[in-house]
């Protein structure tokens, strides 16, 4: 059986722990990357089949990223992103979606959403074979 591969993106530690806590213990193969230029990087390599991407980051932020992201040709400019953000959305619920991400979760991380809302995300797509 293979295992999903899920890009968490964070720059914060604990929430980055946290996070793959969860999603091993779902079952998913889990990559990180603390600063949003080693996960873009990171995503052209191992092409995984999900990503979740932190709003605010150093070097080069959640924005910033989901807009390279989508650019890309082929698989990653349509892989499915996930927004965290630390901040109540509310008038930039439009913004996220408008920049291309796919859904987003605020902080603090609810542990048993997450998972539910993952699992649903991924049934939507169709298997894809990393390059
Ligand atoms: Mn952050």
């Amino acid at each position: 059986m293979t295992t999903e591969t899920i890009l968490v993106v964070e720059d914060n530690e604990q929430n980055r722990i946290l996070m793959r806590q969860i999603l091993a213990y779902h079952g998913y193969t889990v990559l990180e990357a603390a600063d949003g230029l080693t996960g873009l990087e990171m995503a052209r390599e191992h092409q995984p089949a999900l990503i979740l991407l932190d709003i605010q980051m150093p070097v080069m932020n959640g924005f910033a990223v989901i807009r390279e992201l989508r650019k890309q040709p082929g698989y990653l400019g349509k892989c499915k992103v996930i927004a965290v953000t630390s901040f109540a959305m509310k008038g930039d619920r439009e913004k996220v979606f408008q920049a291309g991400f796919d859904e987003f979760v605020t902080k603090p991380i609810d542990t048993r959403k997450l998972p539910e809302l993952i699992k649903q995300i991924l049934s939507q797509v169709e298997p894809h074979e990393p390059a």
